[in-house]
């Protein structure tokens, strides 16, 4: 297995980026689907400005009679995107920032959070025509690299990875590539996500179980005044989470009283690690599950993180919509002031995580030619 391992080391950044910054919270609220609007649901989602929105709960007491609004509830978000927010608009106020950090050796996460049809694959992949959030981040550090190449070197590396349920990950139907091109990554980033979408059913119960993960990393090189080499590291996370459906509300619930439930163990072990960096715990649970391994050097420290909260409009999804908006209440909370023990620089960029049977062949190379 160790031929799948990229071999690039992290680098301690300096003194003065030791200090992080809070999650950027945002929310978008997709369409209102046919279904919803055949079901003659209500609307219960009201953006007020572009920072603020209301949710309104219904209820229907005599079980036939009009809906009854019962009560509001208010929150306020880093931005609040509406139904009719572009691709684009939200790749740029959510996640261009952090490509421009990994380009300076930075790290940078980005989550999409909610429930099951809420939004989350549309707003991370999209579709050809509208392409979402990890395509776009690929185009346009591409673009960048571009531009600047001449004064330095740059090497990207690239995975994707699809952790299923705890039994292991799977490279999303990729093995192993080099690719040349943002078209390329397209593709592969489309077929990888074949296997999650072709086949209805097996798709909706996997997709919704399972956390797709794309990430990146991009080496720089450069020679100082001394004409010593200088490399930086940066890493950009994109993560389309399994339906938040199957976590419990609660913050309460611990790990070990859930054995053998039917909960997705990694959603649960994301909440305790948010949880421990809300509260300025020491430490963090990240081995708790194999999507907080992955994410261990991309949460917390001075990695900057950006939570994307996906719900429905429908008062039909209210009660999910209210437990995601909850969540990313909670996340706003999230100082990320501590500084990583875990990123020491004999860590391996890519962790190599067990994976039962068949240790699954993970990286894609992106080779950018050196020049
Ligand atoms: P999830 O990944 O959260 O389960 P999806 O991204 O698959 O949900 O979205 C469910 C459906 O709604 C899909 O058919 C998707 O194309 C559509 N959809 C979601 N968000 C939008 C949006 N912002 N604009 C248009 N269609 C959307
Ligand atoms: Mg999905």
């Amino acid at each position: 297995s160790s031929k799948n391992r990229v071999v690039a080391r992290k680098l301690s950044l300096p003194e003065t980026e030791k200090t992080g910054n809070r999650v950027t919270v945002f929310v978008r609220v997709r369409p209102i689907s046919k279904k919803e609007k055949e079901a003659d649901s209500r609307c219960c989602v009201t953006i007020v400005n572009p920072r603020d929105v209301y949710l309104t709960e219904f209820v229907n007491p005599n079980g036939y009679l009009r809906l009854k609004r019962i009560r509001r509830r208010h929150f306020t978000f880093d931005a609040c995107f509406p139904d009719s927010a572009t691709q684009q608009e939200v790749y740029s106020t959510t996640t261009s920032e952090l490509v421009e950090g990994v380009l300076q050796g930075r790290n940078g996460t980005v989550f999409c959070y909610g429930a099951t049809g809420a939004g989350k694959t549309y707003t991370m992949l999209g579709t050809v025509e509208s392409p979402g959030v990890m395509v776009l981040a690929i185009n346009d550090l591409f673009g960048k690299i571009k531009t600047r190449s001449c004064d330095g070197n740059y090497a990207v590396h690239l995975s994707y990875l699809e952790v299923y349920n705890e039994t292991g990950i799977v490279a999303a139907g990729l093995t192993q590539y080099r690719v040349y091109s943002t078209d390329e990554v397209m593709i592969l980033l489309q077929q990888g996500n074949h296997n999650r979408t072709t086949e209805p059913t097996r798709a909706n119960e996997t997709s919704s179980r399972s956390h797709a993960v794309l990430q990146v990393v991009v080496e720089y090189q450069v020679r100082d005044a001394a004409m010593n080499i200088i490399k930086n590291v940066g890493k950009l996370s994109l993560v389309d989470l399994a339906g938040s459906e199957r976590a419990l509300a609660t913050d309460q619930i611990t790990l070990r009283s859930l054995e053998g439930a039917n909960i997705n163990r990694s959603l649960l072990a994301l909440s305790s690690c948010i949880n421990a960096l809300v509260d300025g715990k020491k430490h963090i649970p990240y081995r708790n599950s194999k999507l907080t391994q992955l994410l261990k050097d991309s949460l917390g420290g001075t990695c900057s993180t950006v939570m994307i909260a996906n719900i429905s409009p429908s008062s039909l999804s209210s009660g999910e919509t209210q437990n995601t908006l909850h969540w990313a209440d909670r996340a706003k909370e999230i100082r990320t002031k501590t500084w990583m023990q875990a990123n020491d620089a004999n860590e391996d960029l890519f962790p190599v995580i067990e994976t039962g049977t068949d240790q699954a062949t993970l990286v894609l190379e992106l080779q950018k030619e050196n020049r």
